[in-house]
């Protein structure tokens, strides 16, 4: 859509060209939200593209996804083989409500900075311990883990004019094995569960991370790969009943109920 109160569209080579923060002024993406519905206060978009920061930089300490990253260049991304994870990018892009524009143009920082509780590229990025640094306005940039960096539907930690500059997935979360399971309420609906886990190799330190079914990433971690009783006490002590996100893709109750379900058969395989 026309955004029709824009009276500016700003191209910095650099955060610090941008001067005082005001509040009409919005980081521009990939546009795929902000230019889906009207945005009233807002007259002034930035446009992050213009900073020229790079997709993806491999390197030995693991994988630094710029916040301007396309959702396709990440699908497209190939490890070393020693990077088992890989695969789960592209499973959990695959599960996004996705038209070919959303595709093309999204970029895993603006699916992060909606936080969402759907919001596949955090599911992603926090079953893999990610790590956001954050540019703030005035200061010195600080780093949030993204299970952290999610505060709510539709909220996080960002400050006024604060952004995100990238997410570092650790090799060492990398070169684990991870088993991953989600569900819709519809075949092609937004996650009512998006649920994935990592252990390493010998069966310890496993990692459960809830998405969708929750408001925001909840992590559970075990010193072993529990058994079922385990897990689902594991379960029930992070997450109350009242702890689940209901809204029209799914009632809490049936969300809970994936969670269970789903959980125990990403345990079993990963077993
Ligand atoms: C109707 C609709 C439903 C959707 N449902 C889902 C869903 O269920 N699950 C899912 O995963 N995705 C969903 N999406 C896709 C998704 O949430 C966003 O469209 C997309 O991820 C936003 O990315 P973008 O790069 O286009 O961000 P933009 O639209 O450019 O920006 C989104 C917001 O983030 C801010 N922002 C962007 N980048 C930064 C940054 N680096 N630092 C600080 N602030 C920043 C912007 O100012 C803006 O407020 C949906 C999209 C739409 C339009």
């Amino acid at each position: 859509m026309n955004l029709n109160t824009i009276a500016e569209v700003k191209r910095p080579s650099s955060p610090d060209e941008v001067g005082p923060w005001r509040p009409s002024y919005a980081w521009l993406a990939g546009g795929t939200w902000l230019f889906s519905e009207p945005q009233v206060t807002t007259d002034t978009l930035i446009d992050l593209d213009s900073f020229g920061w790079p997709s993806l930089t491999p390197t030995p300490d693991g994988l630094e996804i710029s916040a301007t990253c396309r959702v396709a260049d990440l699908h497209a991304f190939r490890g070393p083989p020693e990077w088992k994870a890989v695969p789960l990018f592209r499973d959990c892009i695959d599960a996004f409500l996705m038209s070919f524009k959303i595709w093309n143009a999204a970029t895993i920082g603006g699916n992060i900075v909606m936080s969402l509780p759907a919001g596949a590229m955090i599911s992603l990025t926090a079953a893999l311990e990610g790590v956001c640094t954050l540019w703030p306005r005035d200061g010195a940039p600080r780093s949030v883990p993204v299970v952290d960096f999610v505060t709510g539907n539709h909220r996080n930690v960002l400050r006024p004019g604060e952004l995100l500059r990238s997410i570092h997935l650790p090799a060492a979360a990398l070169t684990r094995r991870h088993a991953m399971r989600q569900m819709s309420l519809t075949r092609l609906g937004r996650s009512a569960a998006l649920i994935v886990a990592t252990v390493d190799d010998d069966g310890r330190d496993f990692l459960l991370t809830v998405t969708a079914a929750t408001p925001r990433p909840v992590q559970l971690r075990f010193q072993r790969t529990p058994t079922a009783a385990e897990l689902r006490l594991g379960i029930d002590e992070r997450l109350p009943p009242d702890g689940y996100f209901e809204d029209v893709h799914g009632s809490a109750a049936y969300k809970r109920h994936i969670t269970y379900y789903l959980a125990e058969q990403i345990r079993a395989e990963l077993a």
